[in-house]
């Protein structure tokens, strides 16, 4: 068992899928972990690896940005509505 391939992949930002791996690149080249959900992914497609130990480190490290931004999002939207509800009409 290596540590490399076995590594915990984090499910998607967006709906909670797993992540796949997919070829990309002009000669499929690249390697870039996509939502099997969603087909969404936080990683851009130039920032694709040409390993999969590098794809799975990418797909991680994006993830993991992804949730602190959503997570951030929602909590100004939550603000948004108690500033607009304590207005009151
Ligand atoms: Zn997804």
């Amino acid at each position: 068992m290596s540590l490399f391939n076995k590594g915990p992949l984090r499910n998607c930002p967006f709906c909670g899928g797993e992540p796949k791996l997919i070829k990309c690149g002009n000669h499929k080249e690249y390697l870039v972990y996509i939502c099997s959900r969603c087909h969404e992914s936080p990683v851009r497609l130039d920032e694709a690896s040409v390993c999969e130990f590098g794809a799975r480190r990418r797909w991680n490290q994006r993830t993991e940005e992804a949730e602190y931004i959503i997570k951030a999002y929602n909590r100004l939207q939550a603000s948004t509505t108690i500033f607009t509800s304590s207005e009151g009409k």
